[in-house]
């Protein structure tokens, strides 16, 4: 450990000492400020940890115990017709302890928390995600200027600025935006949820050839939203993209399998 390494680790105990941390969702005190949750929190989240589909999210409905079959799994869905990203790492499931986390970054100041759960979701990727060496870009999925507006931010953005920080990689926030404001995806049907974000996005940044990108985003639902997104990636050259995103939303609320 170099001098300037023990003065960082020397202040950052100091700061604790001052300000000792605590866990951003129960508020219990923290032996230290490694992450911002407690364990119990962590270890609360619904879907964590499960054997996914790597190209859709979908859980496994046999959970092996190898960290290869969460690597390699694919499901007959995708095996017939895979979506047009190359993979995809959720977190966990919109359930729960993530369901309130999730509506928290999205609140009005939600801004910091999105950050902060971004942090969180970077240092818990596997060791092998993506799995490529360089990535080009990490694209949060835009929200249109008035609903951007309308929250003071975009929770996406959040997330992809504390996954940024932690991994070094660059982040694009301007390059893929919406051009016209759309309804809410919640509020309508897998179709009409397709018809509505069809040509939505526009790519006002420089061409890539053979890019790398990673799309950020809260909530994977129907994926009709990050589908146009990455058809719009697709079109600027990225070749590889992966999504990554905090939670599922159509797993089942409860998990009918163990967790590892
Ligand atoms: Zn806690
Ligand atoms: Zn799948």
């Amino acid at each position: 450990m170099g001098k300037l390494d023990i003065w960082k680790s020397l202040a950052a105990s100091l700061g604790d000492l001052i300000f000792p941390p605590k866990c951003h969702s129960c508020g219990l005190l923290l032996p230290d400020s490694i992450n911002p949750f407690c364990h119990s929190c962590i270890e609360s989240i619904p879907g964590r940890g499960l054997v996914r589909c790597h190209r859709c999210g979908n859980p496994n409905p046999i959970q092996p115990d190898t960290e290869s079959a969460t690597l390699e799994h694919i499901c007959p869905i995708c095996l017939q017709k895979p979506p047009i990203w190359e993979s995809v790492f959720c977190f966990g499931s919109y359930d729960g302890i993530l369901r309130e986390w999730l509506l928290l970054q999205k609140g009005r100041r939600g801004e910091w928390f999105a950050e902060i759960l971004g942090r969180f979701f970077a240092a818990n990727l596997p060791i092998r995600f993506p799995p490529w060496e360089r990535v080009d870009a990490v694209i949060p999925v835009p929200r249109h200027w008035t609903k951007k507006w309308w929250l003071g931010h975009n929770p996406a953005e959040g997330l992809a600025r504390g996954i940024c920080g932690i991994k070094g990689w660059p982040l694009d926030r301007f390059s893929l935006f919406r051009n016209r404001a759309t309804r809410k995806q919640s509020d309508l049907t897998p179709n009409q949820r397709k018809r509505n974000v069809r040509g939505a996005f526009a790519w006002r940044g420089l061409k890539f050839k053979e890019g790398k990108a990673i799309l950020v985003d809260d909530i994977l639902t129907t994926g009709a939203t990050v589908r146009e997104c990455a058809k719009t990636l697709k079109s600027a050259g990225f070749t590889q993209i992966t999504l990554c995103v905090i939670a599922q939303g159509k797993t089942l609320t409860t998990v009918p399998f163990e967790t590892r």
